[in-house]
């Protein structure tokens, strides 16, 4: 994987301002001042881009986001406070009265929801299609502003071919955006497939320890301009330094730990597939679509009626209960639990999510007592 090697160079390339540093120093400061009227004006006119105040602009800011673009293999990046600041002031910037999105269905639970509340509200039109209606039927495209993708989807992690998707978007003018959390820029990246804009939950595999809430998003330096003009300054949702300093120092192991989600994902897919009281394990591989290469530690299982579903998760050991994901700890989220938080307007029960699914965070802890805590739990659950 040249991966590593790649962001190592940038990383050096990023840290080197002469000091001997090897991270980046966190500029905790709201302003920069100007030695001069002059340069002041020049500023405020355009004419120089030194910084002017951390809400648009921040040195350890934009050391995570050149790195974040190299990762991405795109011309620019820009730091959100949250996965969602980034989704919202990216679609904000993007979408206008009277536009049509076609989404693609299972998206993140809180995107569905940014869509409906308040997209719809202000004169957005939405539609969700299934990954194959996407691939293969162009002519729903037609007339759309902008295709939110996700692949893989959440809830049930249906990958999608991005290349026949964006040769259909291409062809009818169509902006697209994915969002590529699932994958991390180690297993996808969306923009070499033709994606126009791609962003993450930086919450997740980005940060990697489950100690920060942010969002990054990375495209053409021309789309980038346009988030910086209207939606981060206007908004303001930004990115801290001090998240900014615990993202970058994240970037660092986000190969090594992909490949080791991967190992223990696929440990699991292979074993769970072999037990009687598995219907199902939604878990895409490398090529499941052309361009994803990896599989992360994120996957869905469903159980048939013989599972006590609140039993099992009692029994675990390892695996906490709890929401997001991307991090050291394992996690369990029963898709009963997260119905009940988002109740009927939830995508899950609009196209009918089985309530014996059980969504599992593995995380980096030795897989083969991940697997006898998850095979322990269930000879105690199952009826
Ligand atoms: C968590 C998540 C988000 C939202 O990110 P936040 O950082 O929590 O705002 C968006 N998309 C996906 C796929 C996620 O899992």
């Amino acid at each position: 994987m040249t991966e590593g090697a790649d962001l190592a160079t940038l990383m050096a390339a990023v840290m080197d301002d002469g000091s001997g540093t090897i991270t980046p120093p966190i500029v905790q400061t709201s302003l920069f001042s100007f030695d001069s009227y002059e340069a002041f004006e020049d500023r405020m006119a355009g004419r120089s881009d030194a910084a002017i105040y951390t809400r648009v602009q921040n040195p350890t800011v934009a050391a995570f986001e050149a790195l974040m673009a190299k990762a991405e293999q795109g011309e620019a990046a820009v730091g959100f406070a949250s996965g969602m600041a980034a989704i919202s002031s990216t679609l904000l910037a993007f979408v206008k009265p009277g536009d049509r999105i076609a989404c693609v269905e299972h998206v993140y639970p809180d995107s569905y929801r940014f869509m409906e509340r308040m997209l719809r509200p202000f004169g957005v039109e939405i539609y969700y299609y299934a990954p194959h209606q996407l691939e293969e039927e162009p002519e729903l495209l037609n007339g759309v502003r902008l295709a939110y993708l996700e692949s893989p989807s959440s809830v049930v992690f249906q990958p999608l071919n991005l290349k026949k998707v964006t040769a259909h978007a291409k062809r009818h003018g169509v902006l697209t955006m994915i969002d590529n959390s699932w994958a991390s820029p180690v297993f996808q990246k969306p923009l070499a497939q033709g994606v126009d804009i791609v962003l993450h939950s930086a919450s997740k595999y980005i940060s990697g320890h489950s100690d920060t809430v942010a969002g990054v998003v990375v495209a053409s330096q021309q789309h980038i301009d346009r988030i910086r003009d209207l939606t981060l300054p206007l908004l303001g949702a930004k990115l801290a330094p001090f998240e900014a300093f615990l993202l970058t120092r994240g970037l660092r192991t986000l190969a090594v730990r992909m490949r080791q989600h991967q190992a223990t994902a696929t440990l699991f897919v292979d074993r769970l597939a072999a037990l009687p009281q598995v219907r199902r394990v939604h878990s895409p591989g490398p090529n499941a679509v052309p361009g994803l290469t990896g599989r992360s530690g994120l996957m869905a299982v469903e159980f048939d009626d013989s599972v006590d579903i609140p039993a099992f998760s009692n029994a675990l050991r390892h695996f906490r209960l709890g929401v997001s994901w991307g991090g050291f700890e394992s996690l369990i989220l029963p898709a009963r639990v997260g119905l009940a938080q988002i109740g009927e307007e939830n995508s899950m029960q609009r196209f009918g999510v089985s309530p014996n699914l059980v969504r599992l965070n593995l995380g980096l802890e030795e897989a083969e007592d991940l697997w006898a805590d998850v095979t322990s739990a269930l000879a105690t659950s199952t009826v």
